[in-house]
Parts: structure tokens; C-alpha cells; sequence
């Protein structure tokens, strides 16, 4: 069973974070609602205690002004009769006695709070909300205003439009609450669900990649988001790994090849030594071959690991500003001896100015030397080697010219392969790892390669370096 297979459906990110944004829709809904059910409340109650506050204050003013027998003809008047008025209202004296009231019928089983009404203070409304009990269930708002001779002026309303509009608030809020969850969870799980469907396939991938199947990669969508990016990576990872695990197999199979020579050799004069009736060589003789068949051995070990870390990039390298006239120069000095050993004209040209890239000191004489000594090793008696510096506005090309053997066209794909010998050059000391290490280390550089050869005229290898003062 895969690894996505084995999580459970609530343990899923797709779950979870539907029912975050459920529950955080839930939340903001729920806060948004109160808050216009607190102002709507406020608001109506605020608009029913002014409404009382201004009738306390017209009866006051009618009581003080006019009397108490205007103010009870003003207060039976404001009914219709058999109809229940709006806002009611009635004076009582300081010891509860009722000297006027608008509507007997509201009044009644409305008992005020006592002590409220007791310690009132004087010219300002006080408020109190009645829940009674009786027939008429409908509350209360109730505002007492004291009089300066001790009575108090009660005014009151029964809240039924109010109640009635809060309720049907409270029902639409709880519809909308519950629209807005399903909305947030159906919308969440589907958005959810695209957005991590890429990641769903990244998990795929790496899944079949663990069983060994290094060939998988993860579609892009090229939507350039965080999950293409993410696939991206994942499948330069892989790539990269791929390129590794080749390598290994490659080079494993390369050394394995290779040093089967030298120690068959090895082998070879131990047991010519054991059978061969001819005495033994001198010890110090064998050693001699031992040592230089081992040295050969390490070379080749050195040479494939070398190439091996440069093609894959995993190996550190230190890098400055290096000028190549001045390894060219070096490299020409010290090849000047074999050319002449060999017979060989050896010329150098590198113009005065200096030639800088940014590189290794020690791997960039190797492409040099490694050229210089194929094209002299190459070359007869009599024959000329030209190294040529020249710029031009990007970059630095160095060329290695020969009038020595030529490489066969059918070679010429092949010579930069590890371990490729053109035919001909069998008879020439090698390996067929110089030009392999060449291109490795060239191409580390950010430079290119490459030959033009004919058989029997001669070749020549040119080498590009970008400049690191490139004026471009
Ligand atoms: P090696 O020289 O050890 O054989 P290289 O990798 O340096 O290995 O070169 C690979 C092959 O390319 C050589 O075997 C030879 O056939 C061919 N080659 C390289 N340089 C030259 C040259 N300057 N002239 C002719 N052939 C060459």
C-alpha cells in the first residue's frame, strides 16, 4: 500500500484546512452578526428612551405649568377608547397614591421597583425594563421622572416591534451563519483540494521514485505557483540524483574495466616468475614493475574520480581571478623540453594583455597541459605545436594546433569519452582519459570544447572561457 494511501481522511491537510476555514468562517460570521445585532438593539432601545424621556418631559412641564386637572384631562384624552395606547403614562405621589393616569389598562400588574423609585434623584429620567408575568406578556420599558414636589411622572411602553424585528434578525443571522459554513466548506474543500492536488502529485511521484523508478517526474501545470515550483525542484532533485546514480554505475564499471589490465599484468609476471624455468628477476626489478603498474593503477583511480566530481558538481571548488596568459605561458615553458625531446617545433603566442576568468588555477593548467601533451604525443618528428591565446569581447580563446596524425572523422564524436582511444594511438602511451578530464573541467568553467581534425594534416582543439572582464 503507498504511503498517501495510509493517512486517514481527517488527518489530511485538506480536511484540516477546511475545517480551519470553517471553523474561522463560523467565527467571523458569528462577531459580524452580533455586532449588528448589539448596534441594532442599542439603536431601538436608545430610540424607544428618548421617546419616553420626551413625553416625561412634556407631562412635567404640563403638570408644573398647568395642574394636575389639565394634566388628567390631557392624559384621558390621549386614549382611544378600547384601544391600547402606545406609550402610557401616570403620576403618582411621593407615597404611591396615582393622581393621573392615560391608560388604566397598561398600568395594570406593572409593579416599579420600590427602591428604585425611592432613591430617585431629582430632574433626571431613570429607566427600568419590566418582564411581567401575567396575561400580557409583552416587556416593559418604563422611565420615572421626579417632580420637585415629590411625585413622579411614570412613563411607559410596551417593546413588541422591537422584540419582533430582533427576533427575525436572529433567525436570518442563524441562516446566513449556516450558508456561510456551507458555502466555506464546499468552496474550501474544492479550492483546497486543487490547490493541493500538485502536492498529492509530488507525493506520487516520490512514492514510485522510492521503489526505483528514476524515470518518474512530476507534470508541471505552468502556472507558476508554489506547487509548480515546488515539482520543479522535486524533479531537478531528481534529475540530479538520476545523473549521480549513472555516474556511479559508470564510473564502477569504468574502473573495474581499466584496472583489469594493469593487474593482469601484475599477475601475468607473478606467474611467469612461479612456471618460467628462467631465474628469478631481481627483487628490486619487480618491485620496480610492481610500483609502476600501481603507480598507473592510482593515476587512472585519481583521473575517473576527478572527472566523476567534476561532470557531477559535488566536489569544492576554490575560485579567483585567474590569467590565462600567464598559464598558457607556464604550461609552454614546461612542455618546451619534451617537444624538443621529441623533435617537435613548439610555438607560443599569447598577446601582452591579461586574460582573466574566474577559475581554478590548478584544473585550468590541466586543460592545458593535458591538450599541449596530446598535441606533441600526437605529432611525428619535424612537426609543429602552435598555442594561441586570443580575446574577444566575452571570451578567452586558447587553441592548440598540430601538424601530427589527425583524428579519423568517425573518431572525432568519440575522443571525449572516458576511456575512447582512436586506433592509431594505441601504440602511444595513454589512457584515454585526458581529453575526458579536459572537457569536464572546461565545461565546470562554464567554457565549451572542440576539434577540427583531418587525418595526416594535424588538429586543433580550442578551448572557450568566458571572461570575468568582459565588458558585455
Ligand atoms: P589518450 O591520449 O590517453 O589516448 P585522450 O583522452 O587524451 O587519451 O585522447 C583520446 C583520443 O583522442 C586519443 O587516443 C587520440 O586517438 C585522440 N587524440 C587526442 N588528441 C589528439 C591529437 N592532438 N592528435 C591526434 N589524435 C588525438
Amino acid at each position: 500500500m503507498s504511503l498517501s494511501r495510509r493517512f486517514s481522511f481527517f488527518q489530511s491537510l485538506t480536511f484540516r484546512l477546511t475545517l480551519g476555514l470553517v471553523i474561522l468562517s463560523a467565527l467571523s460570521s458569528l462577531v459580524i452578526v452580533s455586532v449588528i445585532y448589539f448596534i441594532l438593539r442599542t439603536n431601538m432601545s436608545q430610540r424607544v428612551d428618548q421617546m419616553l424621556a420626551a413625553e416625561a418631559r412634556e407631562i412635567s412641564v404640563l403638570y408644573e405649568t398647568r395642574g394636575i386637572k389639565a394634566l388628567r384631562a390631557d392624559l384621558n384624552r390621549e386614549v382611544m377608547p378600547g384601544e391600547a395606547s402606545e406609550v402610557f403614562s401616570r403620576l403618582e405621589t411621593a407615597d404611591g397614591g396615582e393622581v393621573a393616569v392615560s391608560d388604566p389598562n397598561s398600568w395594570r400588574g406593572l409593579v416599579p421597583d420600590p427602591e428604585l423609585l425611592h432613591h430617585l434623584p431629582g430632574g433626571r429620567i431613570v429607566f427600568e425594563t419590566l418582564h411581567p408575568s401575567g396575561h400580557h406578556r409583552r416587556i416593559v420599558r418604563l422611565g420615572y421622572l421626579k417632580m420637585p414636589d415629590g411625585s413622579v411622572v411614570q412613563v411607559g411602553k410596551r417593546l413588541g416591534d422591537e422584540e419582533v424585528i430582533l427576533d427575525e434578525y436572529r433567525e436570518f443571522s442563524s441562516w446566513v451563519i449556516a450558508i456561510v459554513l456551507v458555502l466555506a466548506f464546499l468552496g474550501g474543500w474544492l479550492m483546497i483540494r486543487r490547490a493541493l492536488a500538485g502536492v498529492e502529485e509530488v507525493t506520487l511521484a516520490a512514492d514510485r521514485i522510492r521503489q526505483g523508478d528514476f524515470s518518474r517526474r512530476v507534470p508541471l501545470h505552468g502556472r507558476g505557483d508554489e506547487i509548480d515550483r515546488l515539482a520543479e525542484s522535486f524533479n531537478t532533485m531528481v534529475e540530479r540524483v538520476q545523473t549521480l546514480m549513472t555516474e556511479l554505475k559508470e564510473v564502477t564499471g569504468d574502473i573495474a574495466h581499466d584496472l583489469k589490465s594493469p593487474i593482469t599484468r601484475m599477475r601475468g609476471l607473478a606467474e611467469s616468475i612461479l612456471l618460467s624455468s628462467k631465474p628469478a628477476p631481481e627483487p628490486s626489478e619487480l618491485a620496480e614493475e610492481v610500483m609502476e603498474e600501481s603507480d598507473r593503477m592510482l593515476g587512472i583511480i585519481n583521473t575517473i574520480l576527478e572527472i566523476a566530481k567534476t561532470e557531477a558538481g559535488v566536489a569544492p571548488v576554490s575560485k579567483a581571478e585567474v590569467d590565462m596568459a600567464e598559464v598558457a605561458g607556464a604550461a609552454g615553458d614546461l612542455f618546451q623540453s619534451v617537444a624538443d625531446d621529441k623533435g617537435v617545433q613548439l610555438e607560443v603566442s599569447i598577446p601582452r594583455e591579461p586574460m582573466i576568468i574566474q577559475g581554478n588555477t590548478a584544473q585550468l593548467q590541466r586543460v592545458v597541459a593535458n591538450l599541449l601533451d596530446n598535441a606533441i604525443k600526437y605529432s611525428s618528428p619535424g612537426g609543429r605545436v602552435l598555442l594561441a591565446l586570443s580575446l574577444t569581447p566575452s571570451d578567452i580563446m586558447i587553441s592548440i594546433a598540430d601538424t601530427g596524425s589527425g583524428i579519423r572523422p568517425e573518431d572525432i564524436p568519440r575522443i571525449f569519452e572516458r576511456f575512447y582511444r582512436g586506433d592509431p594511438s594505441r601504440s602511444q602511451p595513454g589512457s584515454g582519459l585526458g581529453l575526458a578530464l579536459a572537457r569536464a573541467l572546461v565545461k565546470a568553467h562554464g567554457g565549451e570544447i572542440g576539434v577540427e581534425s583531418a587525418p595526416g594534416k594535424g588538429s586543433t582543439f580550442t578551448v572557450r572561457l568566458p571572461r570575468a572582464d568582459s565588458p558585455a
